[in-house]
C-alpha cells in the first residue's frame, strides 16, 4: 500500500467528522503514530476523532469502499505496536470522544462504558456508585476501556477478577462494513449461538471496532492487606501460593512474584522507597489480599498464611504493610520494575505464561538459554505468578552496547519462546500480538489454530482494511 492516500481521499474522511477532528499536520500526527517503546514510528497518514458511532460507521463504510486501511487506537499504551502504522498509508481512528459512562447499574453490577473511556474513569465512576471495576494497569491513568478489551488486558488483580474479557457481557461493534452489531446486552447467562462479543475481545481492532461495552462491576472489599514475603526459592513461592489461595479463597486478590535483582533495580531508580525487610532474600512475593467483611478480616488472613509459610519454612520472612502508604510502596516496588530498569540499559521482554506449578521449572530452564546467547545478560524476572504469567525482562550485560544488545531481541525471543512453547505455555500472556509478535505467532501457532484465525479475518474483513500487518 502507498504511504500517502489519493487526492480527494483525505478530504473525503475529513469531512465525515469535520476539520477539528481531522488531524492532517505532521506534528498533529505524530504523537498518535509512535507507541510508548518507540519500537516503531511510521507515520500515519490522517488521524479522524469521530465524535459518535454513526461517524465511526461512515468512515468504516467509506474505508471499504475505498480499501483504505484503518487502526483504531485508544489511549496508545499498548507494547505491541498493535495501535501504530505497519504497512504504509494507514488512518488511525482515535476512540478518544467516544468518552461517556451511559448507563451504571448497582442492581446488576454492570456499566455500560464507550471505547474512549479512560480505565481510571471506569474505576471511578464504579467507586462512586460503591462498587469495584477491578481492572488495573500500570496505563491505566491513560489506556481506554476500548483498547482493554481489544487487547484483552490483564493486570495485578486477573487472580481474583478474571482479564478484560471475563469483565466483559456485551459489545457494540462497528463492522469493517459500517454496520453495526448491537450486543450490549448485560446477561449473566446466554447460550444463544456463537459468542460473537469474545471474536472481538482480544482481535486488536482486526475484525472490527469495538465502540461500547457492557463492563461487571463488583462489591467493593472493605478491608485490604498486603505483605511483603521474601523467600529462597520459586518453588518456595508456589508452595506459598497454594497454601495462600487454601486459606483466603477468593479473598486471594494478587500473588506477585519478583527477583532479588528486580527489587534492588526498583530500590535504585526510588531512592524514597525502603526494602520492606531487614535481610536480603532471592525471591519476594507480593501478597495482596481483600476481605469483604472487614480490615481485621484481611489482615488476620494475611497472618495465617505467613505463620504458617514460615513454621513450615517455605517463608522466609514477611512484613505486612502498616499503613495505606506503606501499601501503596509494596506495590509501586513491583509495578516500578519496568520503569526501573531503564537506567540499566537495553532490555528484551517476554511476556509468557506456562501452568502455574511450571513457573518454577521455567525460571530454572529459561537462565541457561539467555546466558548461551548472551553471556552476562541480567534476568529481571518477575509478574503475576498466580495467573502463571511473568515478564522474563532481560537487562544487558553491565557496560555492554546497548544497540549491539538489542539486535539479539529477535533470537532471544525465539529462543525464550521455545521453552514456553514446550513448557505449553503462551508467547503473549497479556500484552497481545501487534505487529511485535506476528512473525512468533506464525512459527509458534498450530497451523490448524492459523488457518481458523486466517478465515474468520476473512470472513469479517474481507476488504482487508482492519489493522494490516498486526496479528496474523
Ligand atoms: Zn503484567
Amino acid at each position: 500500500m502507498s504511504e500517502t492516500l489519493p487526492p480527494g481521499r483525505i478530504e473525503a474522511f475529513a469531512a465525515i467528522v469535520g476539520a477539528r477532528n481531522a488531524l492532517t499536520g505532521a506534528a498533529d500526527i505524530a504523537p498518535f503514530s509512535v507507541e510508548p517503546r518507540g519500537l516503531y514510528c511510521r507515520p500515519a497518514s490522517l488521524v479522524l476523532r469521530p465524535g459518535s458511532v454513526a461517524e465511526v460507521s461512515a468512515i468504516l463504510k467509506l474505508a471499504s469502499q475505498t480499501r483504505t486501511p484503518i487502526i483504531p487506537q485508544g489511549g496508545n499504551t499498548g507494547l505491541v505496536g498493535g495501535q501504530v502504522p505497519a504497512t504504509g498509508g494507514e488512518i488511525i481512528l482515535s476512540l478518544s470522544r467516544l468518552n461517556a459512562v451511559r448507563a451504571l447499574d448497582p442492581v446488576s453490577n454492570t456499566m455500560v462504558a464507550e471505547a474512549g473511556v479512560v480505565l481510571q474513569a471506569a474505576r471511578d465512576a464504579a467507586d462512586a456508585a460503591d462498587r469495584l471495576f477491578p481492572l488495573a494497569l500500570g496505563s491505566q491513568g491513560s489506556c481506554q476501556i476500548g483498547g482493554n478489551l481489544s487487547s484483552n488486558a490483564g493486570g495485578t488483580q486477573v487472580l481474583a477478577y478474571g482479564n478484560a474479557r471475563e469483565l466483559c457481557l456485551g459489545l457494540e461493534v462497528v463492522l469493517p462494513t459500517g454496520e453495526v452489531l448491537d450486543d450490549l446486552r448485560r446477561l449473566a447467562k446466554d447460550n444463544t449461538g456463537y459468542d460473537l462479543k469474545n471474536l472481538f475481545v482480544g482481535a486488536e481492532g482486526t475484525l472490527g471496532i469495538i465502540t461500547a461495552a457492557v463492563l461487571k462491576m463488583f462489591p467493593k472489599p472493605k478491608g485490604k492487606a498486603v505483605a511483603w514475603v521474601g523467600l529462597k526459592t520459586p518453588a518456595d513461592a508456589l508452595a506459598l501460593f497454594n497454601r495462600a489461595r487454601a486459606i483466603a479463597g477468593g479473598a486471594l486478590t494478587g500473588f506477585e512474584l519478583m527477583q532479588r535483582r528486580a527489587l534492588e533495580f526498583a530500590l535504585a531508580y526510588m531512592p524514597e522507597l525502603r526494602d520492606p525487610l531487614p535481610d536480603t532474600w532471592p525471591w519476594y512475593v507480593l501478597i495482596d489480599i481483600s476481605s469483604g467483611r472487614s480490615q481485621e478480616d484481611a489482615r488476620e488472613l494475611a497472618e495465617i498464611i505467613l505463620a504458617g509459610g514460615i513454621e513450615d519454612g517455605f517463608a522466609g520472612n514477611a512484613a505486612i504493610a502498616a499503613s495505606l502508604a506503606q501499601e501503596r510502596a509494596f506495590w509501586r516496588l513491583r509495578e516500578d520494575i519496568s520503569e526501573a530498569q531503564r537506567p540499566a540499559g537495553g532490555s528484551i521482554k517476554h511476556d509468557i505464561s506456562v501452568p502455574v506449578e511450571a513457573i518454577p521449572e521455567f525460571i530454572e530452564r529459561a537462565a541457561p538459554v539467555v546466558e548461551s546467547i548472551v553471556p552476562g545478560a541480567r534476568v529481571v524476572c518477575f509478574g503475576h505468578m498466580g495467573d502463571g504469567n511473568l515478564h522474563y525482562n532481560v537487562s544487558q550485560p553491565v557496560g555492554a552496547d546497548k544497540q549491539a544488545y538489542l539486535a539479539k531481541w529477535g533470537e532471544m525471543n525465539h529462543a525464550i519462546h521455545g521453552l514456553v512453547i514446550e513448557m505449553h505455555g503462551s508467547i503473549s500472556a497479556e500484552h497481545g500480538i501487534g505487529q511485535l509478535k506476528r512473525e512468533e505467532l506464525a512459527q509458534t501457532a498450530p497451523p490448524v489454530a492459523l488457518e481458523l484465525m486466517r478465515r474468520i479475518k476473512a470472513a469479517f474483513d474481507p476488504a482487508g482494511i482492519m489493522n494490516p500487518g498486526k496479528v496474523i
